[in-house]
């Protein structure tokens, strides 16, 4: 927590959903502010998430929905006063229900607070010797962002049983600090609907609302998430918490097809004709009327035109006549079945209006050949479901359908750097014990290659200072951060600081090889991935860790990798309780049977093994040693790295 050290006195944040929240009533629809969606979760889960950090526990006061309160994990207590009675009736539930020495209170409908908030009133009233600490900025007091300390419970008692409510009538008297915070939008608080609107800006990363159960603080998840263990996190469990964490966003924008090359479709699309729009001839041949057909003996037809595709013949079929049609052409009128031409036998005749006759042999099929309207589609059936990530065939097809453009989820943003006092940027001169930074390239391009936009903000040198800037600024701009370096054993604790201080951020060691120390959270507006430093473990990490959780905040639907079992050519020592990767090239054996042999070495700094490698070769958690000729599970790099 924020208050730093160990015999800091502990606090009790409450978050202050007790109220009616009149002015958000919608056309008579009874609407809980602090359940409102905002940004993709309910509005009190962006309050609680921003608070948990600079508090020691938490608390709702809700007087309505306590069930769906309690569903973020938290104590929820009701007034203990009738009447939604405000603030103060909010206040005193949580000085009732808290066993702390101070209490901090801060409205639900108030999702960008300082991050200092309460380390910087803590400290201002221990410094004063206040009981009370008050919010401000300027001459603007915000009297619902204060801190209290736990021994005015009887005073506020008093005070309430004399039937006052007012929150600056009992502040009054005591002995009170205020403290100026420098940024007034920070205490902006959301009370109309068109005030949420507002700060729904298109452009705003998190807009769906999601099932409350999902927007639960990180701690929550993973404590809900089954073999939790940060010491030992296995693969899989990882995966779970960075699935539940993440909130996809949603804001469609219309793209035109040549555009939609690999991104998230965010729509349904439902086609708006048959496709085929007719029925029509799969075959070039004779359409006929089935009924014509003899099915013992020869028939003979009169041919009385030709249907192209794209030029129908215009009148029906009679008894007795066969239209001669091309692939696609149109069926006629009274047609229901096509002979393919190879097997017809035609005839001159004297018939001035018809060109020949056809003898058809027996044992046609009624109906066979023909292709019916709405066969591939009907319309009004979905052609491409929401999620899909647009190949070529997807294209193709909305472009049969007529359609030009595509509602798509926008590009996500994703801002990267690398930590570290020993990088050197491209163009400095080699220094002894210093290293390239090859870490934010291969980022870049992993990021390229999953269609988000990159913000590369370079290198970010071991100081708390600069890390903690780098990660204001990141979570300002971006949907998503990565970083490289800083969260191995080493290095972890100083991270870890600036993280607690700027956001909710958890650190795990996870049961892999390479790649074992990550952090995994959200800072600002952004989910935070922070990958160790070793380039090969880079790679890794984000391909078994980061891009799916990047495909799933970009809306898109999880698809399965595209694994292969192979043989094995080497042997490979391992141990279970970890999943190991390996690097391996394919080949084939003499018996013409796919192979993977792991190259050189596996050290998770040689980038050089991964750039010779074409596929990685997955050993399971529970998996022991491989044998030469074992089957094994590879996945080839095409098109993912
Ligand atoms: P760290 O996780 O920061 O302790 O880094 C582990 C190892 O990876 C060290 O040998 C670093 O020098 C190296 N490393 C860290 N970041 C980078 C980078 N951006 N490019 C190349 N090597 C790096
Ligand atoms: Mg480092």
């Amino acid at each position: 927590m924020a208050t730093g050290s160990r015999d800091a006195p502990a606090i009790t944040g409450v978050v202050l959903a007790g109220g009616l929240a009149r002015r958000m009533q919608d056309g008579g629809s009874d609407i809980d502010k602090g359940l409102v969606a905002f940004r993709g979760r309910a509005m009190v889960a962006h309050v609680l998430e921003r608070l948990a950090p600079q508090v020691d526990r938490l608390l709702i006061n809700a007087n309505r929905n306590q069930g769906e309160y309690r569903r973020f994990g938290h104590a929820v207590v009701g007034d203990a006063i009738a009447g939604y009675a405000g603030p103060l009736a909010g206040l005193h539930a949580g000085l009732q229900a808290a066993a702390t020495e101070w209490v901090v209170t801060v409205p639900c409908d108030s999702p960008f607070f300082p991050h200092d908030l309460v380390a910087r009133l803590l400290q201002a009233a221990q410094d004063d010797g206040a009981d009370l600490a008050v919010a401000r900025t300027g001459e603007q007091p915000h009297p619902v962002f204060a801190l209290v300390r736990r021994t005015l419970l009887p005073d506020l008692e008093q005070f309430l049983a004399s039937g006052q409510r007012k929150i600056d009538r009992w502040y009054a008297p005591l002995h009170t600090v205020t403290v100026d915070f420098p940024d007034p939008a920070a205490f902006s608080n959301i009370n109309t609907p068109d005030e949420l609107a507002a700060f729904e800006r298109p452009d705003a990363p998190f807009r769906i609302p999601l099932p409350l159960a999902e927007a639960l603080p990180l701690a929550e998840v993973e404590r809900r998430t089954e073999g939790f263990d940060r010491r030992a996190l296995p693969v899989a469990a990882a995966r779970v918490i960075m699935e539940r964490f993440i909130a996809p966003i949603d804001s469609p924008e219309p793209v035109e097809l040549p555009q939609c090359l690999d991104r998230v479709l965010a729509r349904d699309i439902v086609s708006p004709i048959d496709v085929p729009a007719h029925d029509n001839s799969a075959m070039d041949g004779y359409a006929v009327r089935g009924a014509d057909l003899d099915p013992q003996a020869p028939t003979r037809l009169v041919v009385v035109g030709t249907a192209f595709a794209g030029r129908p013949f215009d009148g029906a079929l009679a008894p007795g006549q066969a239209l001669r049609v091309m692939t696609g052409a149109v069926m006629p009128t009274g047609a229901d079945t096509v002979v393919i031409q190879e097997v017809v036998r035609s005839e001159a005749i004297e018939d001035p209006a018809a060109a020949q006759a056809v003898i058809i042999p027996p044992g046609q099929e009624i109906g066979q050949n023909r292709r019916h309207r709405g066969e591939d589609l009907a319309k009004g059936k979905p052609a491409l479901r929401a999620g899909k990530r647009l190949t070529a065939a997807d294209i193709g097809l909305a472009a049969s359908l007529g359609i030009g453009a595509l509602p798509l989820q926008r590009r996500l943003k994703v801002a990267f750097f690398s930590t570290g006092d020993e990088l050197l940027s491209l163009g400095d001169v080699p220094a002894p014990g210093k290293v390239y930074d090859s870490n934010r390239h291969t980022i870049r391009a992993m990021l390229t290659r999953l269609g988000v936009e990159p913000i590369d903000m370079g290198v970010v040198p071991d100081r708390r200072e600069a890390l903690h800037a780098a990660m204001l600024e990141a979570g300002r701009v971006a949907d998503a951060v990565v970083s490289s370096g800083g969260v191995s054993v080493g290095e972890a604790d100083f991270t870890r600081e600036v993280m607690a201080q700027v956001g909710e951020v958890s650190f795990w060691t996870i049961a892999m090889r390479p790649g074992r120390p990550m952090a995994f959270g959200r800072v600002g507006n952004a989910y935070y991935f922070g990958l160790p430093g070793n380039p090969v473990a880079v790679m890794v990490t984000f391909y078994f860790f980061v891009r799916g959780a990047l495909e799933r905040l970009m809306g898109a639907a999880a698809t399965t990798p595209a694994t292969m079992r192979v043989r094995s050519r080497s042997a490979v020592r391992k141990r279970p309780g970890r999943t190991e990767y390996q690097r391996a090239i394919l080949g084939r054996g003499e018996d013409g049977i796919v192979e993977a042999s792991v190259t050189g070495s596996q050290g998770s700094g040689v980038l050089r093994s991964m750039s010779e490698a074409d596929c990685m070769m997955v050993l399971g958690h529970d998996q022991g040693s491989v044998a030469v000729g074992d089957w094994v599970e590879v996945i080839p790099f095409h098109g993912l790295l």
